[in-house]
């Protein structure tokens, strides 16, 4: 899942440092290693570090001057996190050096070929082969441009690369991995990266590079081709909307908390949205054969609650997908199905590569995308953008709340209750306005209650089942702590024998059909000894401790959310986690 990011004409005639800023902004999508190359005076500069892009510029005052070079921030699939495995990758003569998003499915095939070939290795990435294939390539016909294209051919896998000549030369190839280019017609300075995020400070315009185009970029003017034809493409220009979004903490100590607390913020975003294309949406999914939601991670719950919202809300028989695991339906869809994907970065891969099968059966999709330009988008039939404004911490808050809210209005319109859906989604976000405002204390206490708890299991049923999924995932990702999320019911089928004295078990509840049922799985589990955390409007005798949330009816599986991502937050702070960063993780995964 890693960064990628070039500059092309740099106005500062500071090439490294631009990319360095780029490659901070684009770093959520791996701080394993960073490296950095600009070309000048024909030669190639290249610095590489393992861990975080530098806050600093010192390291890019090592790099000479120069209006043109390529950076990567990696998150390693093949190969160890080693300085020497750090991207851009030199060619052997120097002549170039390559960057690259994604992994080759047959690097060791191709390795073992180019290896009787002579050609020797340096490191132990997928990355190096594509290397040494392109030179390979010009042995046979000494244009650069069409060795990149006939090597990139031969790779197996979904990969983006990007290259930089010693004469200033950037090429790019995109498949499966993303990539846009970024224009400042002003400056005249072009950028290319894995998002537009990152050089929207910089840019205006952009153009979104699809699947299998290549880009040619020579003295500042760019060519975009097919791939396989090799025809040249002509391409779009379109207007980067996410201009002003600011992206800094604006006072808070963590972009987790900062985004945290901006749920309210994020449903009345989605409040404002026109409410038509909802209607067609709706029409859709009356009409469709199947109707499937699809996700992974945390938007995977979102989409599993989705579809809870539409069985439960409009009655609508919907099937929860998981991205990585659908394999077996591929051959049950058909053209009059509809797939709804939501997605913070509409580039995950998982997802992607199902919903390209989808789409060739001739199904319709329908996605929630936090971030412009993705091609989950362009392949979606129709498409909603969540506005949430960027999400900067690895781990998805405000964008998960935001999908359950679009998941609860897409049902509520579905079953014809627009006005009702707005309302309860306007009072939800007063209430949890409120609830963060009042409730850290309480929260902060029940961190340090669990702070030395070895495991964590979350009880949860009906509406409440996909969020204590969700807190356990926040857990995991943020505390490094085994948390362990059970169906309040299935409980006593299993996970009974783990119910020791003292053993933490946060139950979330809300005052619906189901209540009484959750009660029932509290005594077992109290009976056994455990320490019971409830989170729910009422209290409860068998609570050990109780986090009173407000009651807000339909919509309180959402509200529910947010004291567990408190939680997960405060108990990594007081770990001393690298919050914003959490180990091995990254946020838009466009790797299998
Ligand atoms: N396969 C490359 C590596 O491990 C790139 C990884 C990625 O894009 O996540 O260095």
């Amino acid at each position: 899942m890693c960064g990628i990011f070039a500059v092309i004409n740099d106005k500062s005639n500071n090439a490294g440092q631009t990319i360095r800023q780029g490659l901070k902004r684009l770093e959520y999508r791996g701080y394993d290693s960073w490296g950095i190359a600009v070309q000048s005076d024909n030669k190639i500069d290249l610095i590489k570090y393992v861990g975080e892009v530098d806050k600093t510029a010192d390291n890019i005052k090592k790099l000479p001057k120069s209006i043109v070079g390529i950076g990567h921030t990696r998150w390693a699939t093949t190969g160890a996190v080693t300085k020497i495995n750090a991207h851009p990758h030199y060619s052997t003569d120097r002549s170039f050096v390559l960057a690259q998003n994604g992994i080759v499915e047959n690097y060791e095939e191709l390795k073992k070929d180019l290896t009787q070939k002579k050609y020797r290795f340096v490191t132990q990435t997928d990355t190096e082969v594509i290397t040494r294939l392109i030179e390979e390539e010009l042995t046979k016909n000494n244009d650069l441009f069409s060795a990149v294209r006939q090597a990139f051919l031969q790779l197996k896998g979904r990969n983006t690369i990007i290259i930089l000549t010693k004469t200033g030369q950037v090429i790019a190839a995109r498949n499966g991995s993303p990539l846009v280019i970024g224009l400042n017609p002003e400056s005249n300075e072009i950028f290319i990266s894995s998002d537009v995020l990152s050089f929207a400070p910089f840019a205006d315009k952009m153009i979104i590079i699809d699947n299998n185009q290549l880009v040619n970029c020579i003295n500042g003017k760019i060519k975009i081709f097919d791939i396989r034809s090799g025809q040249e493409n002509k391409y779009g220009i379109e207007n980067i909307d996410i201009k002003n979004d600011r992206v800094d903490k604006q006072g808070y100590a963590h972009f987790m908390l900062k985004e945290i607390n901006e749920a309210p913020y994020v449903i009345n975003q989605l409040l404002k949205q026109d409410i038509g294309a909802y209607n067609e949406l709706a029409a859709a999914i009356k009409k469709a054969r199947s109707v499937y939601t699809i996700g992974s991670g945390t938007a995977g719950v979102a989409a599993a609650q989705t579809a809870f919202y539409l069985r439960e809300y409009a009655g609508i028989n919907a099937i929860y997908l998981v991205g990585a695991d659908a394999r077996e339906y591929y051959e049950l869809i058909d053209k009059d199905d509809l797939f709804l994907a939501p997605s913070q970065s509409g580039e995950t891969a998982d997802v992607l590569e199902v919903l390209e099968v989808v789409k060739k059966k001739g199904a319709k999709i329908a996605s929630f995308v936090n971030m412009s330009g993705s091609m989950m988008t362009r392949l979606s039939d129709y498409k909603f953008m969540a506005q949430s404004g960027p999400e900067i911490c690895v781990l998805s808050t405000k964008v998960f709340d935001a999908q359950i809210a679009w998941g609860y209005l897409v049902a509520k319109i579905t079953a014809g209750k627009t006005r009702e859906a707005k309302e309860n989604l306007r009072n939800l976000s007063v209430q949890i306005g409120n609830y963060l405002g009042n409730n850290k204390t309480k929260i902060q206490e029940l961190a340090k209650y669990l702070l030395n708890a070895h495991d964590i299991f979350l009880l949860g049923k009906y509406q409440n089942f996909q969020i204590v999924r969700e807190g356990m995932i926040k857990l995991v990702e943020a505390t490094y702590k085994h948390a362990h999320a059970i169906p309040a019911g299935d409980l006593k089928h299993y996970a009974i024998t783990l119910m020791e004295p003292g053993v933490p078990v946060i139950v979330v509840s809300s005052n619906d059909k189901v209540k009484s049922d959750i009660l029932n799985t509290v005594y077992e589990v109290k009976a056994r000894g455990a320490r019971v955390i409830g989170i729910s409007p009422e209290f409860d005798e068998s609570f050990d401790f109780h986090l009173e949330v407000p009651d807000s009816g339909e919509t309180s599986a959402i509200l529910n959310i947010i004291p567990l991502q408190l939680l997960a937050y405060y108990i990594a702070l007081m770990l001393g986690n690298n919050i914003d960063k959490p180990r091995n993780i990254a946020k838009s995964v466009t790797v299998k």
